[in-house]
């Protein structure tokens, strides 16, 4: 699959128009492609961005129709889309659960455990060569701002330097059919990636640990956003991570 064939898949997997074959034909390039993984970025800022202006103005669908002309590329990726997509099985119960694509809607425990099996899958692919980092740097100041603009919501990143957590970098990632932010850390020679995501709920959850092939999961969720930390150190060392993060992020959210 080549990048322009992608980039029109995009839209259909953002808007949960493809079937499960296309839509692992799409995520097997997604997840080896820097350039599509923007692309996927800003095709969902772009829905977002239209789905909070429905809600604020409850838009005429008059007005709706003028404000998606307006988008650039918007006509012509949806003509060529129809037609790249004729004959495509549709409605099927896959393209549904593509369709929410949200990390934050998470209702099932069988949704938490595909979940947290990409998550896996994405640690494992960011362990190859050059694929860690986007942005290398041991700077906070450099790696929060690197992530302005690519996703809906920037990650928190927090230098834990101090306290035996080492910042190397960030990345944009590919998870549960959609962009999302991780920060890379490192503890002795063992890498740490920190997935972001945003949520609906603005509740905070308990952390939980989990082991996924032989990797070590914590999960909670805290001021609107999902995170997972990902890693082959201990449960216990992974646990200290977070609780510090947590902590420093309190600490940054008074100062
Ligand atoms: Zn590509």
């Amino acid at each position: 699959m080549t990048c322009d064939e992608a980039e029109i898949l995009l839209h259909a997997l953002v808007d949960g128009e493809l079937d499960a074959g296309h839509i692992s034909e799409i995520e097997a390039h997604v997840a080896t492609c820097p350039r599509c993984i923007a692309e996927l970025a800003a095709i969902q800022q772009m829905r977002d961005a239209i789905a909070v202006a429905d809600l604020k103005f409850t838009a005429p669908p008059r007005l709706r129709q003028r404000v998606e002309a307006a988008l650039p590329q918007t006509q012509p990726v949806a003509a060529s889309r129809r037609s790249l997509l004729k004959g495509f099985a549709m409605g099927s119960a896959v393209s549904a659960l593509a369709a929410t694509g949200l990390l934050g809607i998470v209702v099932s425990k069988d949704d938490q455990q595909r979940i947290e099996s990409e998550i896996v899958s994405a640690h494992l692919r960011s362990l190859q060569a050059g694929h860690l980092t986007d942005v290398i740097s041991t700077d906070q100041h450099t790696v929060k701002p690197w992530f302005n603009g690519k996703l809906d919501v920037s990650p928190p990143v927090i230098d834990l330097t101090a306290q035996g957590f080492t910042l190397i970098g960030g990345r944009l990632d590919y998870v549960d059919a959609r962009a999302i932010g991780a920060v890379v850390y490192r503890r002795r020679q063992h890498i740490i990636n920190l997935f972001v995501a945003q949520t609906a709920s603005t509740e905070r959850r308990a952390p939980r640990t989990d082991t996924i092939q032989g990797f070590n999961i914590r999960r909670w969720g805290e001021r609107g956003l999902n995170f997972w930390a990902v890693s082959d150190i201990g449960a216990d060392e992974l646990n200290e991570f977070g609780d510090k993060f947590e902590a420093a992020m309190r600490v940054n959210k008074e100062g």
